[in-house]
């Protein structure tokens, strides 16, 4: 059986430390890291998030602007929201929790955000600044993996690392940031031919599909890292990620379960994002 790589551990140190830093910066500069999240409309899975990042902000020492609104509320009144958050001085990120109601256009609105806010870095000027390898924020998800990654003291340089998963907000940043670590990077997606193989090959192996038992043993080289990034659940309705867990587990050097593995870090990343934005306001002003 391979190591499990505890997301709750890793994410519990890494908030210490931003706890201690977000305290520091209102003793030093008077300021605090101040969060805007807005939620519109009544989707089930969107308010646990937005009530965890909530009960995040209160234990790391963040103002939280919470912003609850009605599915009816429109394109334009968003905009001009947004537009306030923007100038608020207070609101260090802006957080708009997706999926948006069909009627909202969310490019429009992830393109409204000033930059310099956008915590989610799903912003065009942000997603640029990823694939220079020049940024100022990261991906919440993706950098919650290389976290997970680094804790195992895993050098990526020249390893073969295959992501799973095409999309922009996990598995395109994904690759960008395993790239950036000097790794050889293979990106598979639903017209890949030869997956399994293709995996097979991987040393670390990143799973963001999104489908349970999507990865079975044979697909997975003795002693490599497994990152599970899936978010599912099974015949019995239990929450389990895109791995066969048990029998791949067997094969590895680590893998992260699910619950437990990555899932944990995606918030404490986003509430890194919003720590630095308050760093950068402060530095801006000696
Ligand atoms: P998307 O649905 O946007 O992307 C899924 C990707 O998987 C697509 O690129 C798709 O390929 C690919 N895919 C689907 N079926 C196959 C297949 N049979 N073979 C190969 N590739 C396939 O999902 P997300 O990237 O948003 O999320 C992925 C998973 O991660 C979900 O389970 C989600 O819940 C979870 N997640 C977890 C987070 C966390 O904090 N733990 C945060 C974000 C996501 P194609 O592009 O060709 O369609």
């Amino acid at each position: 059986m391979g190591n499990i790589i505890s997301g709750k551990e890793v994410s519990t140190a890494l908030r210490a430390k931003i706890r201690e830093k977000s305290l520091a910066l209102r003793e030093d500069y008077g300021i605090q890291p101040g969060l805007a999240v807005i939620l519109v409309g009544k989707d089930p899975a969107s308010q646990i998030y937005v009530r965890n990042k909530q009960r995040a902000c209160e234990e790391l020492g963040f103002h939280a602007f919470e912003y609850k609104l009605n599915e009816n509320y429109t394109q334009a009144q968003l905009l001009d929201l947004i537009g306030v958050l923007n100038k608020d001085n207070k609101v260090h990120g802006i957080l708009v929790q997706l999926p948006l109601p069909d009627h909202i256009d969310s490019q429009v609105i992830i393109n409204s955000i000033d930059p310099s806010k956008d915590v989610d870095a799903f912003h065009p000027v942000n997603v640029g600044k990823i694939m220079i390898g020049n940024y100022d924020f990261l991906p919440c998800t993706p950098a919650g993996v290389m976290e997970l990654i680094d804790s195992t003291g895993t050098d990526l340089t020249g390893k073969n690392c295959v992501v799973v998963g095409r999309s922009n907000i996990v598995g395109k940043p994904m690759a960008m940031l395993l790239l950036h670590r000097n790794a050889t990077v293979t990106i598979c997606h639903s017209k890949t031919r030869n997956l399994a193989e293709i995996c097979a090959n991987a040393d670390v192996l990143v799973s963001a599909v999104g489908r349970a038992h999507f990865i079975q043993a044979n697909m997975v080289k003795e002693g490599a890292v497994v990152i599970d990034v899936g978010m599912n659940h099974d015949e019995n309705g239990k929450l389990c990620g895109d791995v066969e867990f048990d029998e791949v587990a067997s094969k590895t050097s680590y893998i992260t379960p699910v619950p437990g593995g990555v899932g944990p870090m995606t918030i404490t990343m986003l509430m890194q994002n919003t720590l630095h934005a308050a760093e950068r306001k402060a530095a801006s002003r000696k």
